[in-house]
């Protein structure tokens, strides 16, 4: 009989989600009966375009769901700098507001720059400030960015080691790819930081004991990018259309991905090969169901942090 391979054991981020926003509730329901202070997240969307409008629907929803005041503004896609930032202006002066959210890509007419620069850096729930990214440059984070701190939750609660082991991650983006570094680098790992330009990648990434993707493309970490036993960790996002393509890439998993394919035109992989990482990787995050959950269980922690320190809650 054919020996049986070993594969990749999931890491679950759904049940670490929902448990992270167990956690923030209670804290929420503690806050309340001490000194009636209840955290409130708005959120901003500027336009309609689909993919913001449910994570924004998502956010405000795990707002209600742990107990968070939320409101949310939504603006013309024509809005200008100028308005946008006298909103945030208003939430920013408004005592009652403890984080505040801008969901990015902003339209092309709009200065990301200095409307992310006029978030007061105490409310700045995504950590996006440069007061917060120096902060957490330096080693002393106050929001850390979603993403990077559902992922290091995640290594963390399932106990994986990340001091003294080396740590690949690719993409260099302000808010997944640098921040995520800074954070492993914090726990004193060692740090390697791929982007477009990188050499010879795959001998790169296959060093790397935790091994982050956070690209933009689909499927682009093959089985050959990895470790034997590395925990591999996919942040992308990426929608495929063709049935084919579907089931080159997702094995036992493909009869419902063809299905999702034909209800609704699409089904999401991340920036990982799910079944040839399955074959040499020890733990990987699937798509859906891994990192993108966490992002919005820790914007509500994050909320309740600004709360927190704003409002100067005594435990
Ligand atoms: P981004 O700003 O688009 O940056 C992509 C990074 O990947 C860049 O640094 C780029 O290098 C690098 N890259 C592109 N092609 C490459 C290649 N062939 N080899 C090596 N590196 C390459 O990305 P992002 O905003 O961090 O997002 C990355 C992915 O994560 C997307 O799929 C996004 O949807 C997803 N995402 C998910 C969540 C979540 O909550 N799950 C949150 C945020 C983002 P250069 O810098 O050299 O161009």
């Amino acid at each position: 009989m054919a020996e049986q391979k070993q594969r990749a054991e999931i890491l679950d981020g759904r049940q670490l989600a929902e448990q992270i926003k167990k956690e923030v509730a209670e804290e929420v329901d503690r806050i309340r009966a001490l000194g009636g202070v209840q955290p409130c997240l708005a959120a901003i969307l500027v336009g309609d375009d689909a993919a913001s409008v449910v994570y924004v629907r998502n956010k405000v929803r795990a707002c209600a769901e742990t107990g968070l005041l939320s409101e949310q503004h939504t603006l013309f896609a024509s809005t200008s700098t100028r308005d946008l930032l006298e909103l945030i202006d208003s939430l920013n002066r408004r005592d009652d507001v403890d984080g505040i959210l801008v969901q990015l890509p902003l339209p092309k007419q709009i200065d990301e720059a200095s409307v992310i620069e006029a978030i007061d850096p105490l409310k700045d729930v995504d950590g996006f400030h440069p007061i917060n990214v120096g902060l957490l440059a330096m080693g002393r984070p106050r929001f850390m960015p979603c993403t990077p701190a559902g992922i290091i939750e995640l290594l963390e609660r399932n106990k994986i080691e990340i001091a003294g082991t080396n740590a690949c991650v690719v993409g260099r983006s302000q808010i997944v790819g640098r921040p995520v570094a800074s954070l492993l680098l914090q726990r004193h790992a060692t740090v390697t930081i791929c982007h477009s330009r990188t050499r010879d990648l795959a001998s790169v990434t296959r060093q790397a004991d935790i091994l982050i993707a956070a690209i933009g493309r689909p499927a682009f970490i093959r089985g050959d990018y990895i470790k034997r036993g590395a925990t591999v960790i996919d942040v992308g996002v990426n929608k495929i259309t063709d049935p084919v393509e579907a089931r080159s890439l997702f094995g036992e998993e493909s009869g419902k991905r063809i299905e999702a394919i034909k209800q609704r035109g699409y089904t999401l992989v991340g920036d990982v090969h799910p079944t040839e990482a399955d074959q040499i990787a020890g733990r990987r995050t699937p798509v859906p169901g891994g990192v993108g959950l966490l992002t919005v269980a820790i914007l509500m922690r994050n909320t309740l942090q600004a709360a927190r320190q704003r409002r100067e809650v005594i435990s």
